[in-house]
């Protein structure tokens, strides 16, 4: 409930704050009114609100300060913040009783990696970078959140020197990875051509899992968890694992979460995990016999609907000793 009235004062700033950006229902993103944000560029914008459980909070990824929407809106607006201490808690906990929560500090400044590549939603309707988009049938709302980078090798060096050998550099498309907060904390480099290996994955923050689509995910709905961070984008409310074994928080009800892993039944290392993930007791879709493409993304380039897709998912998702019945006939090897 709680929430609600968060979105409420923040939709009522909006006009109030430059660059007012809705990303998600949860994540929005504005220059930030603390350190003015960037002097350079009147565009760039690194401050967000970003959702905790039922609350909203600010962080600015420019300047570092984090702090609730409540001692935001007391720094932006005296009035405001009463009002919305007697909307929020009129009732319920007393004023005074602020919500604890501890910011973690800024362990890497960022952004600036991204500024300077191009977003694909930038490029022209016939750069290669956006057609590759569009041949994979990447709905065009991703379009401003995957990057191309000319010199891919030149861009991985600036967060880790002599990583590549430079003359040979290559282009890639670049998928970032945003943490809970809109904070950059690694990218994937997916090649273009053959290129090997196909996908490099960097992390700027090496304590982090490497879990892609945080920003966008509702916690409190059921979740799918896919390999490929593209298959993510056709799957609802889903995140992508990126290549390894992820396991979420135990806070995490374990019903509310659905694993997908790609359809490579003679694939001895994807099968050992998917026993994994059933032993755990979550839920795992086993493809069924009949389709033989390999991923969500090749299901969708085949002309299946995304609505199909999740409609197959559901069909198919099973747990426990079913899982282990269906997992059984359904492996190769
Ligand atoms: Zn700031």
């Amino acid at each position: 409930m709680s929430s609600y009235i968060d979105l409420k004062y923040i939709n009522n700033l909006s006009s109030r704050l430059k660059q007012f950006k809705k990303k998600t229902d949860y994540l929005y993103n504005f220059r930030c009114p603390h350190c003015g944000d960037s002097k350079k560029s009147k565009l760039k914008a690194r401050a967000y609100f970003y959702r905790v459980k039922n609350d909203m909070f600010f962080k600015c990824h420019n300047c570092g300060m984090g702090q609730t929407l409540a001692n935001f809106l007391k720094f932006v607006d005296d009035n405001v913040y009463s009002q919305y201490l007697l909307e929020r808690y009129k009732g319920g906990t007393p004023a005074t009783q602020k919500p604890k929560f501890d910011f973690k500090p800024t362990q890497f400044k960022d952004p600036t990696l991204l500024d300077d590549l191009k977003k694909i939603s930038d490029l022209n309707e016939d750069h290669p970078a956006r057609l590759y988009c569009i041949k994979r049938k990447i709905p065009k709302e991703y379009f401003d959140i995957l990057y191309l980078s000319d010199k891919f090798g030149e861009l991985v060096n600036k967060v880790k020197p002599n990583t590549y050998n430079t003359k040979t550099d290559h282009p890639r498309l670049i998928i970032p990875f945003f943490d809970t907060t809109g904070k950059l904390f690694a990218f994937q480099g997916r090649a273009f051509g053959k290129e090997q290996p196909k996908y490099v994955t960097i992390k700027l923050d090496e304590g982090k899992q490497k879990i892609y689509g945080l920003e966008r995910v509702n916690f409190s709905k059921q979740i799918n968890i896919v390999e490929g961070p593209i298959d993510s984008l056709f799957v609802d409310n889903c995140l992508a694992a990126a290549g390894a074994d992820l396991f979420l928080k135990k806070s995490i009800n374990k019903d509310y979460i659905t694993y997908i892993f790609d359809n490579e039944p003679r694939n001895k290392e994807i099968i050992d995990r998917m026993y994994k993930v059933i032993e755990q007791d979550y839920k795992i879709v086993i493809w069924p016999d009949d389709i033989q493409l390999k991923d969500v993304n090749d299901l969708i380039m085949s002309g299946i609907s995304k609505s199909e897709v999740m409609n197959i998912i559901s069909k198919n998702t099973y747990s426990k000793l079913s899982a282990l019945t269906k997992l059984s006939y359904w492996k190769k090897v």
